[in-house]
Order: C-alpha cells, then structure tokens, then sequence
C-alpha cells in the first residue's frame, strides 16, 4: 500500500501517524509545502507575546522524528500542484531545487487546510499587513514585535484575532481591532461576548465595532489605516484574520466534489467522491453535529480525529467521523470564553425550536479563597430537553464546564441528565452541586413549569406586555442600581409584602444571578400570583448595559 498525503499539519501529520500505527508495511509519503511538517499552529500566538519562548517548543514533531521514529517519508517544501486521479499520480514541485515530479499512490489523503481570506482593499498587498498561519508568519510578527513597533490594527475579532491582540499588548504594543460585527466572537451570542469585550478593553486593546477597513497606505514607517466612519489610524503592521477558505483549489481542479463554501465533500469515513482519496481537515466540509447543516469549521480537534478516521479507513477499519460540534475556547487575559455546539444566534438562524437559562455560579465553592463568578449559558430544545448549545465566560473552570456539556450532546443527553451527572468535587475545585447539575436544576426546573422564566429581550420597551417587575434583592443593593421601573421588596420581607403587588399583572422578579428571583416566584406562584423569573438576573442586564464607549 503506498499512500501519500498532501499537507502534513494536524490533519495529514495525523493520518501519516495513525496509518503507520496500523501498517509496518505501508510506504507512506508526506508532501508538505512548508518548512515544518507537524507544527503548532495554535501556538503561534503565544510566541509572539513571549509567552512560548523557544521556537522550537512550535516544531511538535520534527521531520527528524517523523523519518526516524515514525519512518514516514517526508518531503517539506514540496508543492503539490496537480493530481492525476486516472493514474493515481500526483505532480509534485519542488520548491528547493525547482523540479518537478511524478508520484504515484495506491491512497491519496489531501489535508491542505484552509488559507486566511484577505479582501480586496486597496492597499492589502503592503509587507505590513499580515496573517498568522504558518511559522514563518509567526517569524514575521514576532520579529516586528520585538524590535521596533509600538502600534498594530488587527482586522476581525475572532479567536485569532483576539489572541493576537493580547500577545501583541504583552509585548507593550498598542492594538486597536476593527470588527465589522456589533460585537467581538461574532459566531458567539452578543451578551456572551460582551465580558470578554470589556475585559479587553480593561487591558487596553481599543476595539471599534461596528467598523471596516476602507484602505490601507504605506507611510515612511509603517501604514495608515483608514476607517469606514472616516476616521485613519496609524499603524507600525496591521493583521488581518477575518476567516479562512478552504485549500480546495487542487482538489476542485482534479474533479473532486466540493461543496458551496469550497469544502471538498466526503463521506462519514471521510472518502471523496473518488474512493482512492481522502480529505480531512480545514479543507473538508462537515455537518453539524447539532443541526445536521453542512458547515465549514475550522478547528485544529476535528482534523486530527479525521486524520485518524481516514488512515482507519485505508485499512479497512469503519470508524466515522460524527460531525463538527464547534468545541472551542478562547483566552484573554485572565479571563476564558468557551462554548459547544450552537449558539442561539446560529438557532435562530437554522429555524430550530431552542429555550434557554442564565446561571452565574462560582467556579468553586464561595468558602474556599480565590472562587471567581463565571456566567453560563445553556440552549436545550423546548420539547424534550436535549442540549443543543452552551457558551460559559469567566475566569477560572470555563473549560472544564463546556467540555462535560460537550460530552454532553455528544452523548444526546438532556437537561434532566445534567441533574443527575455526578462531578468531582472538594471546594478549591467545584461544588457539591457543581454549575453543570445547576444548570441542569434551572433548564430542567423551566421545563416542569416550577419555574417560569423570562428573558431580558422580552423586556424591550418596544416588546413588552409591560410586566411588573420587582427587585427581590436587599435595598443596598437597588440602591446600588437597578433595573429602571422596578419596585424593590426584598426576599426576606416578600412574604409580608404581597400585598403592594398588583393582581392583575404578570410579576418579573429578579435578583443579582437568579437564585433569590426564582425563591421569589416559587412564593409567589403558590399566592396564586402569575409570576416569572428573570433569567440571568441583573448581572445579565447590567452586562448587556456596559458602556462600550472608550
Ligand atoms: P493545516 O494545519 O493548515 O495544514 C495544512 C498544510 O497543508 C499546511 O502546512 C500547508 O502548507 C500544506 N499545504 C497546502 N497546500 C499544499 C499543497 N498543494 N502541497 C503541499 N502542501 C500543501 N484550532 C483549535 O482548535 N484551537 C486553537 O487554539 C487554534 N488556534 C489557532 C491559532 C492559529 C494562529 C491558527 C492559524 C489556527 C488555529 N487553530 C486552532 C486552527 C487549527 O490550527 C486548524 O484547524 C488545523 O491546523 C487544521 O489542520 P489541517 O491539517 O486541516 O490544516
């Protein structure tokens, strides 16, 4: 069996790996454009900033090891630049010596990944506008970094983009991002943003929503950047990370089915349309796990598990991929944001049934020093609970909670499950009742009808049924600030106080996280009032207040 695999990064490094575990025999050849094979790419942020400090700690498996340990055939800067799928050949372009060859195959992997998508703005083509994906963009950045720049423009807000900016703020730079979103994370909800957004800002990352770039110039030291809203910006480099398209060009041009955003097609085992090739990685579509739409994702987990599934396949194993869940996590600064499967901006958008539930409990028990407050987010459907989505931002055990969620819907668990799963816990980790049971108590509670909620976008003024809405928390607290048109009675005096509440109106009661809002509307359901509680509480509202001007 002779197999060659096109790209050999976390997809195809990953198939070569697995397809030796499983064959001695096999030859196997590695065709790679770059200089490294089996690099980090998620690292790369974290050289620039310093915080990696040897470049080689980047190299996670050198051509050295690969040849050595592993006795795959790898061929860096090597260029594959046509595949004749009648005779099973690939032409290959070196790009030391400037040759060109033939290479046959008996099984071809294309894991070329996907290239950042740079848009046609007058001015891109400058040296000072960058992308990160490979080391030698790492090389670039990390060079002007340290050297002479004081000030950088980052274009879009996505993960890249953000863990750019905090490398490039440890490094002492001035960063300014320009979204064109009304928020940071766009595929993310908007208040589940927000904390990340001001925690930015906090650390002195300027960030202009809302914005596009119109132009770029070079000047004498660096460039211009000019803004949509007219506005121009100086810049020693600028980084455009606004997303990637897959590498598909190769494939598309040998007859290999692609889908509409250029991902090639494969099937679960994740064969082409031609059975002799497989395509793993960014260059693939997959579908969903959730909704089952065919979705182009690029995540360094999923090319990986597919490089595996494909070698599998080749020798004669059934594994399948099972689709895409969007498990992703972010960090910046002290603060993390992680979240599974769909968001409700992404619900809402495939048309799906979804109901939701805010809690904000503490990462470990409130006793135990250092417990730092975290909001999570949970989506389930309506009808019979399943978790559909979760998105959790705070400081400390982020991950940790949207990864047993994504166990979670991997598993096509509900929100009922979620009372019952039974997590570690000593209090400098967790709680007896850990935020994933709590959710599951909340979700499950909504479903039961024990627990009323209603969320802060009923509440627009141009929405709502004008609802009564009462502040349940102690007066310091309303003193503090609260909701405009709420009446405050605080829980302990409710009891005594029902009757300063209207009859003939829904009554919304909130606290600070939900928890004395829901004991408010457990006493007043059982009044026989019609009472709900407000989800996410007036931490909710008040993080969706934060002033986002500078
Ligand atoms: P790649 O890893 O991109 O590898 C494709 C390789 O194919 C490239 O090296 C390319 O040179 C080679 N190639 C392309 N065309 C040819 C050709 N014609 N001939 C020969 N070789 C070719 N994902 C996460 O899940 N978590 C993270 O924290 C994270 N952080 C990231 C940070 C950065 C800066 C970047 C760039 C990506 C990050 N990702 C992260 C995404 C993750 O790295 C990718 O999803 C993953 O690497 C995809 O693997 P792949 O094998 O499909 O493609």
């Amino acid at each position: 069996m002779k197999i060659v695999i096109i790209g050999g990064v976390a997809g195809g490094a990953s198939a070569a790996a697995r397809a030796r575990r499983l064959s001695e025999e096999a030859e196997i050849i590695v065709l790679e454009r770059g200089p490294h094979p089996s690099f980090a790419n998620c690292g790369l942020p974290y050289y620039i900033g310093g915080e990696i400090s040897s470049r080689d700690k980047l190299l996670v498996a050198p051509v050295a090891m690969l040849r050595q340990r592993h006795r795959l055939d790898v061929r860096v800067r090597s260029e594959v630049t046509q595949i004749d799928r009648d005779n099973q050949t690939v032409t290959v372009h070196d790009l030391d010596s400037g040759k060109t060859y033939i290479e046959s195959y008996d099984k071809l992997i294309i894991a070329t990944g996907a290239s950042p998508f740079r848009p046609p703005i007058p001015g891109i083509e400058s040296s000072w506008i960058m992308e990160l994906r490979d080391l030698g963009d790492a090389d670039r950045m990390h060079e002007a970094a340290t050297a002479r720049a004081k000030q950088a423009v980052i274009v879009g807000a996505g993960f890249i983009g953000i863990e750019v900016a905090e490398n490039l703020v440890r490094r002492g730079m001035h960063v300014t991002i320009v979204e064109l979103a009304d928020q940071i994370l766009p595929p993310w909800d908007r208040e589940m943003a927000i904390p990340i957004e001001a925690h930015l800002r906090k650390h002195g990352v300027d960030i202009r929503l809302n914005e596009s770039v119109q132009a770029f110039e070079e000047t004498e030291h660096g460039l211009t950047v000019q803004l949509q809203s007219g506005e121009t910006l100086s810049a020693d480099f600028a980084v455009v990370s606004i997303g990637v398209r897959p590498e598909s060009q190769l494939a598309a041009d040998a007859g290999i089915e692609c889908g509409e955003r250029g991902g090639i097609r494969t099937n679960a085992q994740m064969q082409t349309n031609d059975p002799n090739v497989y395509a793993v990685g960014d260059v693939c579509e997959v579908s969903c796990f959730v909704s089952k739409a065919t979705v182009q994702i690029p995540l360094a987990g999923p090319a990986n598990r597919q490089g595996r599934i494909a070698a599998d396949h080749i020798f004669g194993r059934m594994s399948a991929y099972r689709g895409t869940q969007s498990s992703a996590v972010v960090g910046a600064f002290e603060m993390t944001a992680a979240m599974t499967g769909l968001s409700e901006k992404l619900l809402n958008r495939a048309a799906l049934n979804y109901e939701k539930v805010y809690i904000h409990p503490s990462d470990h028990a409130g006793y135990y020093p250092g417990a730092t407050q975290m909001t999570l987010k949970l989506l389930f459907d309506p009808q019979d609970g399943a978790i559909l989505g979760a998105q959790c931002v705070g400081t400390n055990g982020v991950d940790k909670r949207i990864d047993v969620l994504a166990i979670a819907i991997q598993a096509g668990m509900t929100v009922y499950d979620l009372e019952e799963v039974e997590l570690c816990y000593a209090p400098q980790y967790g709680h007896a009742k850990d935020p994933i049971n709590m959710a599951g108590f909340v979700a499950s509670g909504v479903l039961r009808g024990d627990q009323p909620i209603v969320h802060l976008d009923t509440l627009h003024p141009s929405t709502r049924d004008e609802p009564f809405l009462l502040d349940v928390r102690t007066e310091q607290e309303f003193a503090a600030g609260h909701i405009p048109g709420a009446t405050n009675i605080p829980l302990e005096a409710l009891r005594e106080r029902t009757g300063e509440l209207p009859v003939d109106k829904k009554i919304v009661a909130y606290c600070q996280v939900g928890q004395r809002g829901y004991m408010a509307t457990r006493i007043l359901i059982q009044r026989g009032y019609e009472a709900a509680n407000l989800s996410g509480g007036y931490r909710l509202w008040s993080n969706s207040m934060i002033d986002r001007a500078d």
